[in-house]
């Protein structure tokens, strides 16, 4: 179907220039190429609009100052995901990457682009289908971001080689995904999602002082969820906590909620709450 349709925007002269998808856009000089040295947001294109943008560019900025990037305005990012989405088709939901990169390097001007391009299909099918997750560590301990700037917790920045290698190890052994876990087997986050399990009536996510990134999606289903009658909380899981749950999500803007089917090779059900939580999303 739409899989070739995809759009890309260029901060140019001080506008937003819509180019080619195929269009060179970046010098191979960029330090984001070379280094990684930059950060991104990965926007939901629903209906042909970014409902949720204002939380992604709320992050996109928290990013960028802890990385010292150059300060880029909320206009330039409206422009750009405007001449990204134009023309987009209402009935196909779109993935827009917002990338912010050194440029050439420090004091150069920063690259801003915007990136769209349908959601993939096996995306769509984990919303429904669920998700076989293995337990990885991350190597780290669950305090030592809070307490290291230089390692950059909280912040989304292009240096995901790790977090994609990780995905590769987990299709190597037949899961398709990844909770992290601290050197103490504290829950972290997934590599590109935020993890949320229910127990006793109420909704629990990992602590952001363990340098994980602070979920939009996850922020929203708590907020949608008290008025339904569910307990939020943040809380210092394990992994015996997410085989005791009731139900375990991985969440991020792009795939909504994922129900976990099975953990490290157990099979786990969602007690019929993943529609529940995915309605609320849906709000
Ligand atoms: N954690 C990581 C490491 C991610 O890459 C993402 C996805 O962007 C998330 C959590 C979930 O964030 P969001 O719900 O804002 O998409």
């Amino acid at each position: 179907m739409t899989d070739d349709v995809r759009a890309v925007a260029v901060w140019r002269d001080g506008s937003a220039v819509r180019v080619p998808a195929d269009e060179p856009v970046v010098t191979a000089f960029d330090t984001g190429l070379a280094r990684g040295d930059g950060v991104f947001e990965s926007v939901l294109v629903v209906g042909g609009r970014t409902p949720y943008l204002a939380d992604h560019l709320a992050r996109l900025h928290r990013s960028a100052a802890l990385l010292d990037l150059p300060e880029v305005g909320d206009d330039v990012w409206g422009a750009l995901v405007a001449a990204a989405t134009d023309g987009w088709p209402a009935d196909v939901e779109g993935a827009c990457r917002l990338f912010l990169t050194r440029g050439l390097g420090e004091g150069a001007a920063p690259t801003c682009l915007a990136l769209l391009a349908p959601v993939p299909a096996e995306t769509l099918r984990q919303r429904t289908a669920g998700i076989a997750v293995v337990a990885l560590t991350l190597g780290v301990a669950a305090d030592v971001r809070a307490v290291s700037p230089w390692l950059l917790g909280g912040a989304k920045t292009l240096s995901y080689a790790v977090n994609m290698a990780a995905g590769r190890y987990a299709h190597s052994v037949g899961a398709d995904d990844v909770v992290f876990t601290s050197v103490e087997g504290r829950l972290l986050e997934g590599p590109t999602s935020t993890v949320v399990w229910a127990s006793g009536g109420t909704l629990h996510t990992p602590p952001l002082d363990t340098g994980i990134l602070a979920g939009t999606t996850q922020a929203r289903l708590f907020t949608c969820a008290a008025p339904d009658g569910w307990a939020t909380a943040v809380t210092p899981g394990t992994v015996a906590d997410l085989h005791a749950a009731d139900a375990v999500w991985l969440l991020s803007g792009i795939r909504g909620a994922a129900p976990v089917t099975s953990l490290d090779g157990i099979a786990r059900g969602d007690a019929g709450l993943t529609s529940r939580v995915q309605e609320l999303l849906a709000r």
